[in-house]
């Protein structure tokens, strides 16, 4: 399946290590390309990391961010971690990709949505991809098997709540 988890609200990273846990529970091997470089160190990077070989985690490049002054730098971090992506899913033993905010790399136009769009629907049949972030690509949407838009209903940090350990991050 071509699994995207689009929209507003928040669930859609989640979900998607969500899967990875399912893949991970039965002893199948799971690859994670971010593609941006969040401002807190997350925990599920650590929780996988337990699973040692079975997963393979790649962050795109050090110090990205959305507000850089260096589009050239940030074109050529997309470059890579999409090579990177697609290194993953040209692994066989690889069951599971998770393709994290490559919607956020799409909509900057940091990479080519029609040849990224064509390597995700060439992917080998026996292997699931999620791509997570927000505004997906319509392209992608038609292109995928499963879409799901989180909604927000309510947002805690509309009251003031700020980020929390184990919640955000
Ligand atoms: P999560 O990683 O918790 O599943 P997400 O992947 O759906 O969230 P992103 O768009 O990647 O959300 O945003 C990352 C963080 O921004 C979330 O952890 C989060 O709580 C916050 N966030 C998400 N949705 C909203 C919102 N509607 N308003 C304010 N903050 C939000
Ligand atoms: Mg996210």
């Amino acid at each position: 399946l071509l699994i995207v988890n689009t929209g507003p609200g928040k669930g859609k990273t989640t979900a998607a290590f969500g899967l990875a846990l399912r893949m991970l529970g039965h002893g199948r091997r799971v690859g994670v390309v971010q593609f941006i470089k969040g401002a807190w160190h997350t925990g599920e990077k650590d929780a996988l990391a337990r699973f040692g070989d079975l997963v393979e985690w790649h962050t795109m490049g050090e110090g990205f961010t959305w507000e850089t002054q260096d589009l050239q730098r940030d074109i050529a971090a997309a470059g890579r971690a999409w090579e990177k992506a697609r290194a993953l899913m040209d692994d066989p033993s690889i069951s599971l990709v998770i393709l994290d905010e490559l919607n956020i790399a799409l909509r900057y136009d940091y990479l080519d949505l029609e040849q990224v769009v064509e390597v995700l629907k060439a992917r080998r049949p026996d292997l699931h991809v999620v791509v997570t972030g927000r505004n997906a690509k319509p392209p992608l949407v038609e292109a995928a098997d499963l879409v799901t838009e989180m909604e927000v209903k309510k947002h805690h940090f509309a009251a003031g709540v700020k980020a929390q350990q184990g919640i955000e991050f």
